[in-house]
């Protein structure tokens, strides 16, 4: 497991370095949630692509001197370090945030030895965004009935599940759910629209129940379940440009 260190407040105002594909998508989506964001590249041509749908774009090397001293760095709440394939200069960016002050550091890993090093010297969330979405890809396909969205704890989750077949047409009250599986249905994902279920609501074949549980009743239901879940859906990170 992971360490990261706890966000204690909402953040406003990022730097983005390094456009590539994850670098990119941090940055547009910060953006387009409303946040504060400053992109830096030494690549015009990365640069260009997304310069108008951000506050502020830079074309610089991150590890030149003073580069991100002179851009206030420090005074944002929070710089993503992007660079993955330059270990060098993923590191040195990291570690000049880090000495300059920057509140929180998040930077891409490409191994376990970079993460090891970019914890040692002081990131503050280090990720992995290929393995993380390896991991979702190999699970959605080993399991099609299945989307895993939150994990409480080791033992319990919140998931996306295709109907069971022996609950198709039956309502939550008669089949005594709850009790009988130990599984909360939260919400119903039926033809685009959210349903907050009771005890009298008919569960349809082409649902999709949100529900909470512990892992080993619903993985034994998924297993009984021919239904899948609709796969766009399940991977929608991954299929969106
Ligand atoms: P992805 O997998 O997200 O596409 P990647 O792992 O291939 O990215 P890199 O090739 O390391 O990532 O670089 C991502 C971006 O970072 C590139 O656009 C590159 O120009 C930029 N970059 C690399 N080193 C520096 C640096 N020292 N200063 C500024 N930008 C840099």
């Amino acid at each position: 497991m992971n360490e990261v260190k706890k966000i204690d407040k909402e953040m406003d105002q990022f730097v983005v370095i390094g456009l590539g594909r994850f670098g990119k998508s941090v940055a547009l989506t910060l953006a387009s949630l409303g946040k504060e964001v400053l992109v830096l590249d030494d690549h015009p041509d990365a640069i260009k692509q997304i310069e108008n749908q951000v506050s502020g774009a830079v074309v610089a090397d991150s590890t030149g001197t003073d580069v991100l001293a002179s851009l206030g760095v420090q005074n944002f709440d929070c710089v993503v370090n992007c660079i993955g394939e330059d270990l060098q200069a993923s590191i040195l960016t990291t570690l000049i945030c880090k000495e300059l002050g920057v509140k929180y550091i998040v930077a891409k890993a490409q191994t376990e030895q970079h993460k090891k090093v970019l914890e040692k010297i002081g990131a503050d969330m280090v990720v992995f965004p290929e393995t993380y979405m390896g991991r979702k890809v190999a699970s959605t396909l080993a399991n099609p009935s299945l989307n895993e969205i939150l994990s409480l704890t080791d033992n319990l989750k919140i998931v996306e599940m295709a109907t069971p077949d022996s609950w198709i047409d039956h309502s939550i009250g008669d089949m005594n759910i709850r009790n009988k599986y130990k599984i909360t249905i939260i919400f119903i994902r039926r033809n685009k629209e959210i349903i907050s279920p009771d005890q009298s609501t008919v569960i349809l074949k082409d649902d999709t129940l949100i529900v909470a549980g512990e892992v080993n009743k619903i993985n034994a239901l998924s297993n009984k379940t021919k239904n899948v879940l609709d796969a766009n859906q399940s991977l929608k990170d991954a299929l969106d440009e």
